[in-house]
């Protein structure tokens, strides 16, 4: 998955111009830029790749998740559904934006289900918190005729997803508003950057302003510049958009290299009975950066991630035990620990997050290993790790 992987001279080349040529700050600053405008440059070359309206580039992954809620209106006091299975900005994203987060069920795509969704509305439901999990993506048009019929926005955090579609359409501009991380270990990178990808213009307006202290960005004077709405700072830098530019124009090579190891090693585990795979509703557009698989019982899953690791089959991930990546870990969020008051604790008859069971996801995801595919390995390598994996097994 990493893009940081297929580092080269471009990118260093893209990063040399801003130092060389243009300048820092992704606005204004004419005189001093020699019409070097790598953020504008890569958010147009998002929209075209994702055919999209809108993109706007912003400091960080989780930062895109706080823009994009703010400027679709999700704030204090609305409902917003989460899942219990995804990094942990996609929940404190929605804490911090004074908002309550709702624990839902997902299914075997490993992302939210329609029937979670479905369960978890109350009458303070706003939106949903889509996160499209290790590449692939959510059973869309089930989940956008739940959305439809209760009148909710459709936030998809495609952090991990971006290249992926769903009959088509580029994961991240199905919904309402969508989310990238281009931070170090992502499908492409920035070094640190995200961005918020939209068709609509009301939200796009919106989020460019809250991302810079709520700059309406009209003219080239930019201190004479209106602010209609209050805003923070999650500005990106031109040298990190840079960087992402260079990163951006492999993308359609990642995908493929992704969807050709993925492929290789998918087919080699295919006669492994034991072995179920993960549910992808639109297998062509997988973005295939991890390879995903159900064990029977719980006990074989522990059993074998230690045998992958002992034979030396590195990048397996168990998530079900994992720090960063299961509500089942996350005391700190449960207790919501935090080093000020968050709002949240204003809200009476908020959740109790020490006693929200999801027992479904708990049984998928006790059983769940995703293999991490990279972009670098040879054939032999791909060839020894199909050996290292069937040994594994046996
Ligand atoms: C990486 C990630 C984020 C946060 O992105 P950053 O750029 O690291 O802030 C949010 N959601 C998911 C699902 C992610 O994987």
């Amino acid at each position: 998955m990493p893009g940081f992987e297929l580092f080269g001279p471009e990118e260093k080349q893209e990063v040399a111009d801003v130092m060389e040529n243009g300048f820092t700050f992704r606005y204004n600053f004419d005189h001093m830029r020699n019409d070097r405008w790598k953020t504008r440059e890569m958010e147009q070359l998002l929209c075209e790749k994702m055919n999209a309206k809108h993109a706007h580039l912003v400091s960080s992954g989780t930062a895109a998740l706080q823009t994009a809620m703010a400027a679709a209106g999700i704030g204090a006091g609305d409902e917003v559904i989460v899942p219990p299975f995804t990094f942990v900005a996609s929940v404190e994203a929605v804490f911090m934006a004074g908002a309550i987060p709702i624990f839902a069920e997902i299914d075997e795509t490993l992302c939210l289900s329609p029937e979670g969704i479905e369960a978890a509305i109350t009458p303070r439901t706003k939106a949903i918190n889509l996160v499209h999990m290790c590449g692939s993506m959510a059973k869309m048009d089930e989940i956008k005729a739940v959305c439809k019929k209760h009148n909710l926005i459709i936030l998809e955090d495609a952090c991990q997803a971006i290249g992926a579609t769903y009959k088509g359409q580029a994961l991240g501009t199905i919904g309402d508003v969508g989310c990238y991380s281009f931070d170090s270990v992502k499908t492409i990178t920035c070094g640190e950057g995200g961005a918020i990808i939209t068709n609509n213009s009301d939200i796009y307006e919106n989020a460019h302003m809250f991302s810079d202290h709520g700059h309406d960005h009209v003219g080239n004077d930019r201190g004479a510049e209106g602010h209609p709405n209050m805003g923070l700072n999650f500005r990106i830098s031109e040298m990190n958009s840079a960087m992402g530019l260079a990163q951006l124009r492999k993308l359609d090579k990642i995908i493929d290299i992704q969807r050709t190891n993925k492929k290789t090693i998918k087919d080699a585990m295919a006669d492994i009975t034991e072995v179920s795979f993960r549910e992808i509703p639109d297998e062509a557009g997988d973005s295939a950066g991890f390879l995903t698989f159900f064990m029977p019982t719980e006990a074989r899953t522990i059993e074998i991630n230690k045998k992958l690791a002992e034979n030396g089959v590195d990048g397996c991930f168990y998530w079900y035990i994992n720090n960063w990546h299961y509500l089942k870990n996350w005391k700190h969020i449960q207790e919501l620990k935090s080093p000020a008051a968050l709002p949240i604790t204003l809200i009476e008859d908020r959740p109790d997050y020490t006693k929200v069971q999801t027992p479904q996801s708990d049984a998928i995801m006790s059983r769940t290993i995703s293999m991490l595919i990279k972009l670098s390995w040879t054939e032999e390598e791909i060839a020894q790790r199909i050996a290292n994996i069937k040994r594994a097994f046996a």
